[in-house]
């Protein structure tokens, strides 16, 4: 996990997820550019789940370091976005404005649900429909990878058997192409639906309040709810993120885990906390 994955969230200071693999970031908070350090050429896709500026203030940041720092400064970035969001143009319009004259390497990408662009050789990264506020166009994201596997009718054959259908020719008709979940980030968001998301490698769900009375408007999800998506699609991995700031930790912390023990999932489970990958419940 945490080779795999840098991270930083506090709700309404600063917002970032870093999937090294994929060579993907998910929102550009503050402070992005300085944790990414000498990474932050490495990025090849960054998709923006909505405009509010704890996700997108360290996109200047980001974007200067990339075209001003040492490294590969004419590496392409995709930005995707979603379509009519005020903060992600009041971004952009900072980047056109402060670096005026300066040419980016940058592609953007104007996404609504489905919306789907390649992320290397067999993966897609497509735009998932969520509920953030009524104001600000707001998008999760999956990541997809096509695999292949026996159709249902041949899961009784042996090893051997499936040797001999391959020396025949016949193997690639028992296969049937299956659309993998790798990875999916429910950005700000109230619960997503689980069918997006089922049998995910890693799913990043907001989990805002760990008691549902602190919500006074529909627009993040709750800790408990976040497990609950996490165990309708029995994904393998949950992890928790922008669990609000008025939590004391030392008390949070036991009372969250009560709540991973009793939720039915039976995957791992992490709270993202700023730069901490926090561990719920991970199984041997
Ligand atoms: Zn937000």
């Amino acid at each position: 996990m945490r080779d795999s994955m840098r991270g930083f969230s506090r709700g309404m200071y600063a917002n970032w997820l870093w999937h090294k693999p994929l060579q993907l970031l998910v929102d550009a908070g503050e402070g992005l550019q300085l944790a990414l350090g000498s990474q932050v050429f490495s990025p090849s896709v960054l998709a923006i789940t909505h405009g509010h500026s704890d996700h997108v203030l360290g996109l200047p940041g980001l974007i200067a370091a990339r075209r001003f720092g040492k490294g590969a400064v004419d590496k392409p970035l995709t930005i995707v976005y979603p379509e009519g969001s005020r903060g992600v143009q009041a971004a952009r319009d900072l980047l056109g404005t402060a670096y005026a004259g300066v040419v980016f390497p940058l592609t953007w990408v104007a996404a609504t649900p489905g919306t789907a662009v390649q992320l290397g050789k067999g993966r897609r990264l497509e735009a998932i429909p969520v509920r953030h506020t009524d104001n600000e166009a707001a998008l999760g994201y999956r990541v997809i990878e096509a695999r292949k596997r026996l159709k249902p009718e041949f899961s009784s054959l042996s090893q051997a058997d499936i040797e001999a259908a391959a020396r025949q020719g016949t193997r690639d008709a028992m296969l049937e192409d299956v659309a993998h979940v790798v990875f999916a980030h429910s950005g700000d968001a109230m619960p997503i639906d689980p069918a997006l998301v089922t049998h995910a490698d890693i799913l990043v769900h907001d989990a805002t309040f760990l008691h549902e009375p602190d919500r006074r408007e529909p627009i993040h999800a709750t800790t408990e709810e976040a497990l609950e998506v996490a165990r309708q699609a029995a994904v393998k991995t949950v992890v928790l993120y922008h669990l609000s700031i008025r939590y004391d930790r030392a008390t949070a912390l036991p009372a969250l885990r009560a709540q991973v023990a009793s939720s039915g999932f039976t995957g791992d489970c992490y709270l993202l906390d700023e730069a901490d990958f926090i561990e719920l419940a991970v199984r041997p």
